[in-house]
């Protein structure tokens, strides 16, 4: 295979979610006759994210963000009260068709729906083994060959479980090693994508390096991974890119190099991240995300942001800016002026200080590097 057909391959879109909008309909409880009446309760909204074949896509964000429900969407897991409209494909096939009347595209998925082949989840909670079945069963998941038993244990050592682990139960094993199980389940398909859904609390750091390690090398061989995290450190070791999720949309979507610094970011929540990391002065994000039942009309940042002003109550559409894709309002061109202008007095008259010739110098053409 020649060099233009590896690019090529490496750059197949293997998971692409547009628009993904997800509400659950719930009785409104209470007394009376608006105790049987339902309403949608939206806790995803205009949600964007792709992952190509060798890439490593970590969503990052904090509890009741939204980015669990976003790993059983793709999956098909959600419960029977939920609606998804929007679209998500996995090598270009479908996920959430229309429904049956064609008229318009929110329907039920459920458990009974099964999973997809080709995508495996790492799931979030041990709760997904069964306690009174012993691992190796739950491992094997039914197959009965004695290459996959192979394959378990080639697995298992890989993760440094010991062969005798196939024979406890899950209450035996420490919360490090039920992570690793699950890993290890996820891969006993040789899936093309892998959904991590926080593979790695309770591990160890070096064990979560190397969780992480085994996620990047499974995307280098030609795999994506969609990593779900709170970790942006974690995020960082090995993911290519960085979805940025608050109070269930998409508010950033940077390159990991984007992280270097932070004026190369571009929302201001992920500002904020980013000095709330060790590294960058631990500075915590004053304010509370908003609930879904009480998301303002607008920017869902607008409550903490320090740029607001009265249009961040408008629509805010997802826009290219540097490369990246940041749900804002604001004049970039303006702020990167000021910044350049900072650090290099002087550079506006020598650049001509146009805003475009300003995007070009930072980040390249636009066709370099647009990654919705
Ligand atoms: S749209 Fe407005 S409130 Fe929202 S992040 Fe941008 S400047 Fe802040």
């Amino acid at each position: 295979m020649g060099k233009t057909a590896i690019i090529l391959e490496k750059k197949e879109e293997l998971l692409s979610i547009r628009g993904l909008s997800i509400r659950f309909r719930q009785y409104k409880g209470g007394s009376g006759h608006q105790a049987f009446s339902q309403a949608d309760l939206s806790v995803i909204s205009g949600l964007d994210v792709t992952v190509r074949r060798g890439e490593v896509v970590a969503v990052v964000g904090a509890s009741g963000s939204g980015k669990s429900l976003l790993a059983h969407a793709v999956l098909g897991l959600l419960p029977a009260n939920a609606f998804l409209e929007g679209s998500i494909r996995y090598r270009g096939k479908e996920l959430c068709p229309q429904d049956q009347k064609g008229k318009k595209k929110a329907f039920f998925r459920s458990r009974e729906s099964g999973g997809v082949p080709g995508i495996a989840l790492v799931p979030q909670s041990v709760t997904w083994l069964d306690p009174l079945m012993k691992i190796g069963r739950q491992v094997l998941g039914g197959r009965k060959t004695p290459e996959a038993r192979q394959r378990m244990r080639m697995l298992f050592a890989r993760y440094g479980l010991s062969g005798e682990v196939e024979n406890l139960y899950p209450f035996e094993c420490s919360g490090g090693m039920i992570r690793r199980i699950l890993l290890t389940a996820a891969l006993m398909d040789d899936p093309e994508l892998i959904i991590a859904d926080e593979p790695t609390p309770g591990m160890d750091a070096s064990l979560a390096k190397q969780a992480m390690d085994e996620l990047r090398g499974f995307a280098d061989e030609g795999g994506g991974v969609l990593l779900i995290t709170h970790d942006i450190e974690l995020a960082l070791r090995g993911a290519d890119r960085i979805a940025v999720f608050y109070a269930g949309t998409t508010v950033e979507v940077a390159a990991a190099a984007d992280f270097e610094e932070e004026k190369r970011l571009r929302h201001p929540y992920t500002k904020a991240l980013w000095r709330a990391m060790p590294a960058n002065g631990f500075a915590a994000v004053s304010g509370m995300q908003p609930y879904v039942k009480d998301l303002p009309e607008g920017c869902v940042y607008q409550d903490r942001c320090p740029y607001f002003s009265p249009a961040c109550r408008g629509k805010i559409p997802l826009r290219s800016v540097r490369g990246g894709l940041v749900r804002c309002i604001r004049p970039f061109d303006r702020e990167m002026r000021m910044e350049k202008e900072d650090s290099d007095p002087g550079w506006g008259m020598k650049t001509g200080n146009v805003p475009e010739r300003e995007e070009a110098a930072y980040a390249g053409s636009e066709e370099s590097d647009v990654f919705l």
